[in-house]
């Protein structure tokens, strides 16, 4: 297998999902190691959404980790999910903790995390919440800063949707873009793993979250992912997760060249985005006499029929022109939205 495969300044954090025996983390550790992975990941305490399930191995398998840093001198990152998690993996000198989705959902638990760690500033991430809920995710991250806590990064692992998809989790782009505007020096990781739930999709999760700038890769691997006692669908071997890793492209930083070459088409952009915005301007004074018509009238604001028939032929003109008919519908649903409330608010103050 190949060894030091990992470049200079790539933040990546690897390991199983669950730390299963003494044997098993340190085949793990070892062949990371080789690679130049400087933390191991493990579950010592698993959430799992139904009960009956491998809930981890608990304190031994600090144990385990330990004598796997001893040998290789890698890192140690784990999950708490409570105080006595907090306790038990200080006293052990574990490195780095995260805080799992399940429980960055709870703001109680996370409280109770974050008074756990008063007074030791040890690194702690943040995996975004179960649910699409940005404000969960950014409150966990301000209940560890008022702890005191500095060295905070988020690590986003998808979200859960209830429309159908190959992936087990969402990725839903624009909440960690959203996130990276309001906290700008938060480091932000992906989780491709779990995103993708299967072994066949991580590489190109994993690529696409390069490509929006992550800031460093946490995956699932196991020496041998079939037998895993949790996620062993979504889990990598070892040789897999090299692959991976030399087939990553990495994006080097912007330079002026790139953006005078860009420039010309970016003003194109910004020339049509302004009469984007001058058009729905044109199209709020037609809804505001339409308004008017239906006040007078004593018509209902809202004809959802005609709205449906609209959004239908829009989608089609659009996917015929190669845009995704999804994306126009939902440029609409906005429009049509604001064009609604615009309606209302003028009937409550005539
Ligand atoms: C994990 O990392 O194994 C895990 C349980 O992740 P999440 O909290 O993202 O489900
Ligand atoms: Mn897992």
């Amino acid at each position: 297998m190949n060894e030091y495969i990992i470049p200079p300044g790539f933040k990546v954090i690897a390991g199983p999902c669950s730390a299963e025996s003494a044997g098993q983390v340190m085949e793990c550790a070892e062949a990371l190691s080789k690679m130049g992975v400087e933390i191991l990941r493990a579950g010592v305490w698993k959430p799992r959404t139904r009960p009956g399930g491998f809930e981890g191995a608990g304190m031994q398998a600090l144990e385990w980790l330990c004598q796997a840093r001893e040998k290789t001198g890698m890192k140690l990152a784990i999950e708490v999910a409570g105080t006595a998690h907090v306790e038990a993996a200080l006293k052990a000198d574990i490195d780095i903790l995260w805080i799992g989705a399940r429980t960055t959902t709870s703001p109680f638990a996370v409280q109770e995390i974050a008074e756990a760690l008063k007074g030791c500033d040890i690194p702690v991430m943040v995996k975004n919440p179960i649910s699409p809920d940005l404000n969960l995710w950014t409150g966990a991250i301000e209940r560890l800063e008022r702890a005191g806590i500095s060295r905070i990064s988020a690590i986003h692992r998808g979200f859960s949707d209830i429309q159908e998809s190959v992936l087990r989790y969402a990725p839903q782009w624009e909440i960690p873009i959203e996130l990276r505007r309001r906290m700008p020096s938060l480091p932000i990781l992906c989780d491709p793993s779990h995103m993708a739930g299967q072994r066949g999709l991580v590489s190109t999760i994993a690529q696409m979250a390069l490509d929006m700038n992550a800031d460093g890769l946490m995956v699932e691997v196991h020496p041998n992912p079939d037998k895993a006692l949790s996620d062993s669908r979504q889990q990598l071997t070892p040789h897999e997760f090299a692959e991976m890793v030399s087939s990553l492209r990495q994006h080097r930083a912007i330079e002026e060249t790139d953006s005078a070459c860009l420039a010309p088409k970016r003003n194109e952009l910004d020339a049509l985005d302004e009469q984007l915005v001058d058009i729905l301007a044109k199209r709020m004074d037609i809804v505001r006499e339409i308004g008017e018509y239906k006040q007078m009238n004593n018509l209902a604001v809202l004809q959802s029929d005609r709205y449906q028939n609209v959004s239908d032929k829009l989608a089609a003109i659009a996917a015929a022109k190669g845009i995704s008919g999804q994306f126009i519908r939902s440029i609409f649903e906005t429009i049509h939205a604001e064009s609604i409330r615009y309606q209302l608010e003028k009937n409550k103050t005539q």
